[in-house]
């Protein structure tokens, strides 16, 4: 259901969008990115979390949700996270016609400001993303934890992540209460293996 996009043959077919950021030297850097928040039973604790290594992250906001959870959006810029558009209301972009999709798109714009936008389920038309890159880079990911998926434990999402995380990689975590129950686990361990490796978390 949720596109897998590590595949090469996906990253060749849409070179426009962002999948990830491969520095030219040796810097260890990683690129957290938190989906569909914010919401405050999980978002406040990502960020507490965040504090404790000093990780900058990127939050693909729900513009629903920033909409109910000002205060909670306001945090996230205080702390010097950055964010991107996920649509107002979370749509799936192969589902829906494309004025549709658009108008969700800047409904949820006039919330914030942002060059970044990531589709919800990564599904976009392509006639959807002709649009929506005039005015954004969008941007996808090479790692996707599957926080959000009921078959997979907590110890598979983290084996997945370790196991394939490198320099400049863009990693895809939900702040959504479906996808807690194995986002805290992996994103903690995440956190503390790599920073003890010396990577260090930045914000798009
Ligand atoms: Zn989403």
């Amino acid at each position: 259901m949720f596109l897998d996009t590590s595949n090469f043959w996906l990253k060749s077919l849409f070179p426009r969008r962002l999948w990830n950021l491969k520095p030219n030297d040796d810097s260890k850097i990683i690129y957290l990115t938190f989906d569909d928040g914010p919401i405050p039973e999980v978002t406040p604790m990502v960020l507490e979390l965040l504090d404790q290594y000093n990780a900058k992250a990127t939050f693909f906001c729900v513009g629903d949700n920033v909409k109910k959870h000002p205060q909670i959006f306001q945090s996230l810029l205080k702390k010097g996270h950055s964010v991107g558009n996920h649509t107002f209301h979370h749509k799936n972009g192969w589902n829906t016609n494309s004025i549709e999709y658009l108008e969700d798109v800047k409904q949820c714009g006039e919330l914030f400001k942002t060059n970044w936008f990531r589709p919800p389920y990564g599904k976009l038309r392509p006639s959807q993303a002709k649009e929506i890159e005039k005015t954004y880079t969008i941007v996808m990911w090479d790692i996707l934890s599957r926080d959000f998926d009921p078959s997979y434990t907590p110890e598979k999402c983290t084996e997945h992540v370790i196991k394939n995380i490198k320099s400049g990689s863009i990693v895809v975590f939900h702040d959504s209460i479906k996808a807690s129950e194995n986002m805290f686990p992996c994103l903690r361990i995440t956190l503390k293996t790599f920073s003890e490796q010396g990577f260090v978390f930045k914000s798009l």
